[in-house]
């Protein structure tokens, strides 16, 4: 080996920082790698991080000062009929300064969490990539870089994301299905800020339709055309699954095609976004995000002998609204516990890294959110032209349905019991949070990062 850790960490997106940083905290040799040049640079432009995460999540991050784009405040739901805006949801909303969620760009979030690690310790080795990992009679003992170079590590956590191979080439996993991937074609749009706030204010906005008006997927499947609202700028995004009920359409041709259906009959865009956009740029990205609905994927392994797999790497993405973020934050805290546990105790085999499974299961939200099927189950009423039951289904699942038990209600209920059970302080800082992302926002005030 040309260098030993105790934990190697790969992949500084928005789990492996988290990871790392536990580990440094408990006194462990810790190594993050990344392939990019800046942390984040590669995950996707921007996304609206659920607030469950921030709630529930690592307390750093929750009495931090990261750099987030946009407070969102509300969701607004639009049913498209027509061709025009038939029935607008807008169910679901709080008061600010609590919000639902809060839009960030990925570069400067992840590069604030990764200097929180580097901050508690961890080394942090950008521009390199593990190529392969390092295997000693079945257990993994460390990485390959590109550079060639040899690190051992007791324990390996793979963040590396949705297309890293880390995992399979330990053995452990296979590639995502493409019936669990959904490509999304998305368009960044300059927009003054003031135009932002007029135009959408502190809400995100989401695009539904039945397939014959052409703006949704291409193949129906409940995927809706997204708008994310930043500080100066919106990301319209439009998702297709890679293959839907066996059939694989043309997605490269069919979102464009679809995103022009939309912008050339939609009023609200016409009047109201085109005259003030700019369009900077059109990207391209995947997310497992059914890959726990398919039996395949979701039984695939995500530990094995000195190896633990998590975030978008082990399939957490959430299904029904694809957002990965929160998943990826508990799983890398989980994880690194017992990371920790395994190094002071000198066992990192597959026995002793079971614990990690166990309480992934045992997590409020992990095994919920990539088991809902209300949004796979959309592709079936997508069928039927019922838009009664279409409008009823929207606001149970994009409106204030959310917040009904059975769907992220109780798991919110279970994980506030927790922690409050563990430290009552925990709605002060909550609430403190609310004030001060706020105060930040409004302030264009953050902490500064390493990379300004
Ligand atoms: C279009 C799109 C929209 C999304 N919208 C949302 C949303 O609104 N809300 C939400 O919560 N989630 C959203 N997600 C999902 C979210 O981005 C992921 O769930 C989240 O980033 C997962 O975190 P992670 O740490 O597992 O992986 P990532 O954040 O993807 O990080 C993986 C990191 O590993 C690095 N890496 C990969 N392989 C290697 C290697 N071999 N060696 C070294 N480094 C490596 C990558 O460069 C990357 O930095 C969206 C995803 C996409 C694609």
């Amino acid at each position: 080996m040309d260098a030993e850790y105790d934990v190697i960490v790969v992949g500084a997106g928005f789990g492996g920082p988290v990871a790392a940083k536990r580990c440094a905290d408990a006194g462990l040799k810790t190594l993050l790698v990344e392939r990019s040049g800046v942390p984040g640079e590669k995950v996707v432009s921007g996304l609206v991080i659920p607030i469950y995460g921030f709630l529930f999540g690592p307390e750093f991050i929750r009495d931090g000062n990261p750099p987030i784009q946009r407070p969102i405040c509300s969701v607004v739901n639009r049913i498209v009929k027509d061709g025009k805006i038939f029935f607008t949801d807008h169910t679901l909303w709080v008061p600010k300064p609590i919000t639902v969620g809060y839009s960030a760009y990925c570069k400067p979030f992840c590069t604030w969490l990764a200097d929180r690690a580097v901050e508690s310790g961890a080394e942090l080795r950008t521009s390199t990539t593990a190529v392969d990992v390092i295997m000693d009679g079945g257990t993994i003992k460390g990485i390959v870089t590109d550079k060639g170079e040899r690190l051992g590590s007791k324990v390996l956590i793979d963040s590396g994301g949705t297309q890293n191979q880390l995992s399979i080439k330990a053995g452990l996993r296979e590639k995502f299905t493409p019936e669990a991937i959904e490509l999304y074609m998305l368009w960044d749009f300059e927009m003054d800020k003031a135009d932002v706030d007029r135009v959408f204010g502190n809400s995100m906005e989401f695009f539904h339709a039945m397939p014959e008006e052409k703006i949704g997927a291409p193949l129906g499947y409940g995927s809706t055309l997204y708008f994310f609202t930043y500080r100066e700028s919106i990301h319209p995004g439009l998702g297709q699954f890679l293959v839907t009920r066996g059939e694989t359409p043309n997605a490269a041709k069919l979102l464009r095609e679809y995103f022009d259906n939309f912008t050339g009959t939609i009023e609200r865009w016409k009047q109201d976004i085109a005259p003030k956009v700019k369009l900077r740029s059109v990207l391209w990205d995947v997310c497992p995000i059914y890959a726990g609905l398919l039996e395949e994927t979701r039984g695939m392994p995500i530990y094995g002998d000195g190896m633990l797999i998590i975030g978008d790497a082990a399939g957490f993405e959430a299904s029904a609204f694809g957002d990965g973020v929160p998943n990826a934050w508990f799983s890398a805290d989980i994880a690194a516990r017992v990371a920790i546990d395994a190094v002071k105790k000198g066992d990192s085999s597959k026995a002793a890294l079971k614990a990690y499974k166990d309480d992934v299961k045992a997590d409020p939200f992990i095994t919920h959110t990539i088991t809902d099927f209300r949004r796979w189950d959309m592709r079936r009423l997508l069928l039927t032209k019922d838009y009664s039951q279409f409008k009823r289904k929207i606001r149970d699942h994009w409106g204030i349905g959310a917040f009904r038990y059975s769907n992220m209600g109780g798991p919110c209920l279970k994980a506030m019991g927790r922690m409050m059970k563990d430290d009552p302080t925990v709605v002060a800082s909550w609430l403190k949070m609310f004030t001060r992302y706020w105060k930040n926002w409004e302030n264009n005030s953050f902490d500064r990062l390493s990379t300004d």
